[in-house]
């Protein structure tokens, strides 16, 4: 799946997962962690960017062009080790990613800041740095530093409408790789067998596109990476992603107000 549509999906599970505002009258979402407007808009901001984490496998993806020389010798080092759709495309990656997620943003410091006061370093870091990095993959902005620049406003804004980094702030890097994942499960490369390191392969007679030789699983509806289906899909997940976040944000007049006194 293409980088973008991988930003886009991460943020239509989201919505579909932790979002309740009603459209037309009905409920576009599960509610399952009971989160507030302002929660539910930050997790989607985070689950954007968290949803091309496991690329960091790619040294042609989005991550790797983000951060200039450090992204992309990270990114190639992790591809030599890892090998694409590698480790870093498994269950255990997905717990690693929100490991990380719940230490830094429960880094117990806090800035000072003027006009905004004290916000939460960590929480602060990892939001803006998933911002950064989905704005780029939709092409929001471009450039080098506007996608920064842009996470970190999106971030220090966040940091005003929700300043507890409760469980949205995990749950959306979880849901976002995982979304990653079965993105790219539903394509002709799949993704490496889902106990991994643990991994069964086939016999030969019972290999086949779902189950391959080397372990590795798919569902491939979506045929190969960038086809005419995943397009289709993503167009769909777009509207979604679109309808659902402005009714969240204009069902909540709080947030809006919160982030307009932000500025
Ligand atoms: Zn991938």
């Amino acid at each position: 799946m293409m980088g973008g549509h991988h930003a886009i999906s991460g943020a239509a599970v989201w919505m579909a997962l932790a979002g309740s505002a009603p459209v037309l009258g009905h409920v576009t979402g599960l509610d399952l962690w009971e989160l507030d407007p302002a929660q539910v808009i930050s997790g989607a901001v985070v689950a954007t960017g968290a949803a091309l984490l496991p690329d960091i496998d790619h040294p042609s993806a989005t991550i790797s062009r983000s951060g200039g020389g450090l992204t992309k010798a990270i990114t190639r080092t992790v591809s030599s080790v890892a090998g694409h759709r590698g480790a870093t495309h498994t269950l255990l990656a997905v717990l690693a990613f929100t490991a990380l997620a719940v230490l830094v943003g429960g880094l117990d410091h806090r800035a000072h800041l003027p006009v905004l006061g004290e916000i939460p370093t960590g929480p602060v870091i990892l939001v803006g740095v998933m911002c950064a990095l989905g704005t780029r993959a939709l092409k929001v902005v471009d450039g080098m530093l506007l996608p920064w620049l842009v996470g970190l406003a999106s971030a220090l804004a966040i940091a005003v409408i929700a300043p507890e980094a409760t469980i949205w702030l995990p749950a959306a890097v979880a849901v976002g790789t995982l979304t990653h994942l079965v993105g790219d499960l539903l394509t002709t490369d799949g993704i490496p067998f889902p106990t991994w390191p643990l991994v069964a392969r086939p016999p030969r007679r019972l290999a086949s596109p779902l189950w391959q030789r080397s372990g590795d699983i798919a569902v491939p509806l979506l045929g190969d990476a960038g086809s005419a289906r995943e397009w289709l899909l993503c167009t769909v997940l777009t509207g979604y992603a679109a309808v659902t976040t402005l009714s969240t944000v204009f069902g909540s007049p709080g947030v809006l107000l919160a982030v307009t006194s932000s500025r």
